[in-house]
Formats: structure tokens, sequence, C-alpha cells
């Protein structure tokens, strides 16, 4: 009979032995990686995105997960955001130049010559003048001057 053999751990019941793991020596440098790889496993939190990810880092490749992918998204909706104001800022600045132009329009009626001629149109001639007519004020241009303070003598 040979002799037994009692050095190192006593073996496991057969159906509880675990499958055969790969013994390493481990750098002191790399060492926390792997045990936080190993925490990562038994938490069940080591997926095998993560694990690719981890892969692509050591051999140089860009990460594309979800995080990146998110702010590329987020950019892009921030930049849509900013087209619709600028398209919207000018819509607004083409209606303050309309707006601007009326404004024009309106003053420059306001100071226009009020005589109507022969064809019941307002004179368009600038009023440089104000002439008394019916003791009312009326702006005037040169030419209609003499016209309204003629009229107004006949009365
Ligand atoms: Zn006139």
């Amino acid at each position: 009979m040979a002799k037994q053999e009692t050095r190192g751990r006593k073996a496991l019941p057969e159906n509880k032995r675990k499958p055969p793991q790969a013994t390493v020596k481990i750098n002191s440098i790399i060492l926390p990686f792997v045990i936080q790889l190993k925490g990562s496993l038994k938490k069940g939190s080591l997926s095998p995105d993560i694990l690719q990810n981890l892969f692509n880092v050591l051999n140089g490749k860009s990460i594309a997960n979800n995080a990146s992918l998110k702010q590329v998204q987020k950019y892009d909706d921030e930049h849509r955001k900013a087209v619709s104001l600028e398209s919207e800022t000018r819509l607004l600045k083409s209606e303050i130049r309309s707006l601007e132009a009326r404004y024009e329009q309106l003053k420059h009626k306001e100071h226009d010559c009020q005589v109507l001629i022969k064809t019941g149109a307002r004179c368009t001639k600038p009023a440089k003048l104000k002439a008394s007519w019916q003791g009312i004020e009326l702006n005037v241009c040169t030419q209609h001057f003499k016209t309204v303070s003629n009229q107004q003598k006949n009365n």
C-alpha cells in the first residue's frame, strides 16, 4: 500500500471540485487592476462590453460606449436648437427691417406736402413750409405754398 499524500490542501470531493484555474505571477503594478477585475467578476458587473472596451484600450483603440454616444447626441440636439434660434433671429431681423421701412414711409408721409393734386392723390414733394389754411396749419411744398396762400387771400 502506497503512502497517502498528506501535503497541501485536502482535496474536495469529486462533485464539489472547481474547474482548473490558471495560476500566474502578477507584477505589483497591475495587481490593483486584477483585484478590481476579480471583484467585478464576482459582483457580476464585468460585462462582455466592458471586457471588450478594456481590450480596446489596451490595443490603443477608441472606446465607443453609450456615454460618448450620448455626448454626441446631446451635441447634435444643441446644434439643432442653435440653428433654429438662428433662423428665428433672421426672421425677426427681417421683420424689424420691414417695420423700419414702414416707419420711414410714414414719417416721410407726415413731412410730405399735404395738398391734394388734380388726380386727388397727395403731393409727394417734401413740405418745407407751413401754410395757414382756414385756421389749420398745413405742411406744404414751396410750389403749393403759393397756391394755399392765394386761396387764403381770395376767401
Ligand atoms: Zn405740394
